[in-house]
């Protein structure tokens, strides 16, 4: 099963309240099963409502994560003020089924997290535990 650390889970979160009341997002890497790693990330979009990565340093923050000698696992944004579930947005713009989606929900002083795949439009939930 799918886990990321508290650490990773605190700093998402930091960096979430930071851009709020926009969107924040970033890359989320580790080893197997073990996300261990927060990229934090530029939203061009500078929206509360959706994200777009910087294409430019998408590439950067791969080549980063390489030479950590870790892998990308997921892709990582906050929803301010919706809960953790991908929007009609997220799933229309959704550009990789390999891909984890991992969404952090800000509506409530504990941070939501929940990771999804998502393909053609379709949605699935994959289970993802806070540990360590
Ligand atoms: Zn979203």
């Amino acid at each position: 099963m799918l886990k990321i650390t508290k650490e990773v889970v605190q700093q998402i979160h930091a960096h979430g309240l930071r851009e709020q009341p926009l969107e924040a997002c970033g890359y989320l890497a580790g080893k197997e099963e073990l996300i261990s790693r927060y990229y934090p990330m530029t939203n061009v979009d500078k929206s509360p409502e959706h994200f777009t990565l910087d294409p430019q340093e998408q590439f950067q923050i791969v080549k980063t994560i390489r030479q950590d000698n870790l892998s990308l696992l997921a892709v990582c944004h906050t929803h301010p003020a919706s809960p953790a579930r991908p929007s009609p947005e997220d799933i229309r713009l959704a550009y990789d089924p390999q891909i984890l989606y991992v969404i952090v929900s800000l509506q409530s002083p504990e941070p939501v997290l929940r990771a999804f795949r998502i393909q053609q439009g379709a949605v699935k939930e994959e289970s993802l535990s806070v540990g360590i």
